[in-house]
């Protein structure tokens, strides 16, 4: 018999998301829009302190609305992290916008405030900040939002892999003028797919659920004075996401555990380190990462292929630099250190990303932990 799949980060379903689907199809609301879709922004707003929500169908529309909602057009630089999803800086292209990409630092793999620097002294008045929360790690906040302050940018949190996470005692995603969260099915929490939009200006968040609904004014026949999007986040997924919600600390401290016991149990290898943490936070541990030691003659790979052929776990290389994507490659790209390979670089080079799925049970563990130091 072929051995059970262990995955990275696959959908953990509980029973609840089911009962709010039900009464979606008990009450017929299965449409873009009902008491799911509004429950589930109120319990989002309450649980992350963020003030208001607006349900979208991804997080990629949350990131792209955001944009809209700070007036970027075409011309307008933003400066963006480089190591992260290429959902983070595609909505910079969808409006004509030039995409600036900063390198990330070696504490916790973020925007790298010393490359942010040398950035604005080219680029004085970018017409916003992307933010991103890698693997749930909190970024360097403080320092990013100092020099954000200082030259009056507006800063937008991709915190769609840090839902939970926290900085300094307040969840991440709270702190820019907008925040993003991903509700896509490998995320912390999922509702299928969909995401969430939040800030503390509530007609701002209203006004993202109005371009997010075709942008239609109010008048009897459909009247439109600017072009909308067909954005909104569905009733039926919305009761997922509710479900969902009730588990997100649990899953949270299951991914905390996950992260632990690789940590302890790579402990005595010097060739690897754990993704590092940033003491100024907690975070949500979306992802468990390692990197091998500069000079050590194992690859990410190789053990990327032990994985796969003895444990029959998944598993994936960290992301691949926005600067070094051929799409991406016209753009301007500030990196942390100025005599040596850029740190996304780097990272992306030594690293990969571990077995994260909170169905793990311990037996899957110990026998990744077993294969992973027998290559060592
Ligand atoms: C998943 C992800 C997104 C996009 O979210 P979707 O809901 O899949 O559109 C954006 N940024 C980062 C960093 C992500 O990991």
């Amino acid at each position: 018999m072929e051995k059970k799949r262990i995955y990275m980060s696959s959908p953990t379903m509980h029973g609840e998301e089911q009962a709010f689907v039900q009464e979606a199809f008990d009450t017929n609301w299965v449409a873009p829009l009902g008491p799911n879709v509004n429950a589930f922004e109120r319990e989002i707003a309450e649980y992350t302190g963020c003030g208001h929500a607006a349900a979208l169908d991804s997080g990629t529309a949350a990131i792209h609305l955001a944009l809209k909602l700070l007036g970027v057009k075409q011309g307008d630089v933003v400066f963006v992290s480089d190591l992260t999803f290429s959902a983070s800086c595609n909505p910079i292209l969808y409006e004509n916008a030039t995409p600036v990409f900063i390198d990330a630092e070696p504490d916790t793999w973020n925007m790298s405030p010393e490359a942010l620097k040398r950035a604005y002294e080219k680029y004085p008045n970018p017409k916003a900040l992307i933010c991103v929360h890698l693997y749930g790690t909190p970024a360097k906040l403080k320092e990013i939002m100092e020099l954000c302050d200082a030259h009056g940018t507006p800063m937008i949190e991709d915190a769609a892999e840090s839902l939970s996470s926290t900085y300094q005692g307040k969840h991440t995603g709270t702190f820019g003028r907008y925040g993003i969260y991903s509700f896509n099915g490998n995320k912390i929490i999922t509702t299928s797919g969909g995401g969430m939009l939040v800030s503390a200006d509530e007609e701002a968040t209203k006004r993202a659920t109005f371009l997010a609904t075709q942008a239609r004014d109010p008048a009897r026949h459909y009247q439109h004075s600017q072009i909308g999007y067909n954005y909104r986040m569905s009733n039926v997924t919305a009761g997922i996401g509710r479900g969902q919600l009730l588990h997100l600390e649990e899953h949270k401290a299951k991914k905390k555990a996950i992260y632990e016991q690789y940590k302890q149990a790579f402990a005595d290898i010097p060739e690897i380190q754990m993704n590092p943490m940033n003491p100024e936070g907690d975070a949500n541990n979306w992802l468990s990462c390692m990197t091998i030691s500069e000079g050590c003659d194992v690859t990410p790979d190789q053990v990327m292929d032990a994985l796969d052929e003895k444990c029959n776990a998944e598993t994936r290389p960290i992301w691949k630099p926005m600067h070094m994507q051929p799409v991406f490659a016209e753009y301007d790209f500030w990196p942390h250190y100025t005599d040596r390979k850029s740190v996304g670089e780097d990272i992306f080079a030594r690293g990969l990303c571990l077995p994260s799925d909170i169905k793990n049970t311990q037996v899957d563990m110990e026998d990744i932990i077993r294969t992973v130091k027998g290559l060592f």
